[in-house]
């Protein structure tokens, strides 16, 4: 816990865990109106579906070491097994380490830019067992690259699909552009609330699946669909707010998202899901809002959820001019949260009900949906 410094609040019991991200809230939020008490997690352990490891040669104790980097820096601190992450991912992160050696295969060194591997990025759908390895390497040189996916497929039955992302930029970023499939589909699928979700190796996609079924059915709640509502599901990411949406009341749904590839899932989700009243598209949520509102489009619910810096200012003033009934405000971060739903609430709406759910157990991060209505 002090060494790693990804969870913050490890030294306290997972009651007071809750209680000072309770407090937090109604610090930052309770001007607004009355918090509700935050959701937990029944077992706050091994919640994280997806895990990402950095590779390095450690001079010092001559081998190749795996883990995380040391909160701020760029030290890695070797990590076996983690009580955040999931048991199956962490299993094949320290098999890959074996296998490397086994194939005389270096790790990336990330001062000289020479080497091999850099990270492993497994993702892993709870609720259908499938297993996405993502091999992110400085060269696009794999030498027995065959013999390598079938030793680590042989030693974990349960992958599904193996790629090869190829990062040989001087970066902090974990994945490059290049991907190459060496096995299977090149993507995973897992369900959320009776949906379907394909997923793929650089689309963002929740990482605690249990919290997430327990936030988007509160998100449902607040919307109160009736089978007509015209809906807008503003940075929709792959598509899975839009979708359960769509799948529980919604007349119609379009989603907005910046991230080409997340688009493209979010389409096939559509048409996965048998969906033919929901549609996406790529761009800029503000932007987009802002043609829509010269265009006098009309929504009657809006979900947003913005990444931790928030609305933009644009994306707020043309929301107020399209002037939905309802908004359904999905944020990872208390502070941008209270300053955009100050901007809300000088322009005609009305704060109902704050819900933080601990989607980060042992981890600072807080997660409140929020009920806005048109006065
Ligand atoms: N609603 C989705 C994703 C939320 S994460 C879910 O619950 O899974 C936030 C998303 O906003 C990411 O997919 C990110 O790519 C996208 N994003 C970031 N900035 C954006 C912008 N300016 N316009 C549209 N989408 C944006």
């Amino acid at each position: 816990y002090r060494k790693c410094g990804g969870c913050q609040l490890q030294n306290l019991s997972y009651p007071r865990q809750l209680a000072w991200k309770q407090d937090r809230c109604q610090k930052l939020l309770g001007k607004f109106g009355k918090v509700s008490p935050i959701l937990g997690m029944e077992t706050p352990y091994h919640y994280r579906n997806k895990v990402q490891a950095a590779f390095a040669y450690d001079k010092r104790r001559g081998r190749i070491i795996s883990g995380v980097y040391q909160s701020s820096t760029h030290k890695i601190v070797p990590v076996d097994s983690c009580q955040t992450e999931d048991e199956t991912a962490d299993r094949i992160i320290v098999s890959i380490r074996g296998l490397l050696k086994d194939f005389k295969l270096q790790a990336y060194d990330e001062d000289t830019g020479r080497g091999f591997l850099r990270h492993v990025l497994v993702k892993r759908g709870f609720s259908t067992g499938q297993v996405m390895v993502v091999l992110v390497t400085g060269t696009p040189v794999f030498t027995a690259k065959k013999h390598f996916v079938e030793k680590l497929r042989e030693l974990h039955p349960e992958i599904t699909t193996i790629l090869q992302n190829v990062n040989d930029k001087r970066t902090s970023l974990v994945l490059g552009e290049r991907e190459k499939v060496l096995y299977g589909p090149g993507y995973i699928v897992d369900e959320l609330c009776g949906c379907r979700f394909r997923i793929s190796a650089k689309s963002f996609y929740q990482i605690n699946p249990v919290q997430t079924e327990v936030l988007y059915s509160k998100a449902m709640e607040f919307a109160e669909l009736s089978g007509r509502e015209k809906v807008l599901d503003a940075y929709c990411g792959i598509g899975t707010i839009g979708l359960v949406a769509a799948k529980h009341g919604a007349g119609q749904v379009l989603g907005v998202e910046l991230n080409p590839d997340a688009v493209k899932d979010a389409i096939q989700n559509a048409r996965e899901n048998g969906m033919k009243n929901a549609w996406f598209t790529c761009g800029d949520a503000g932007a987009f809002l802002e043609e829509a509102a010269l265009e006098r489009e009309r929504w009657d619910v809006v979900f947003m959820d913005p990444p931790r810096a928030g609305a933009s200012r644009e994306f707020l003033t043309a929301l107020c001019a399209c002037a939905p009934k309802r908004v359904v405000y999905i944020s990872c971060d208390p502070e941008t949260l209270s300053r955009d739903l100050g901007v809300l609430q000088a322009n005609h709406y009305k704060i109902e009900q704050i819900q933080p759910v601990d989607m980060f157990p042992h981890t600072q991060h807080i997660e409140c949906v929020v009920r806005l209505t048109r006065k």
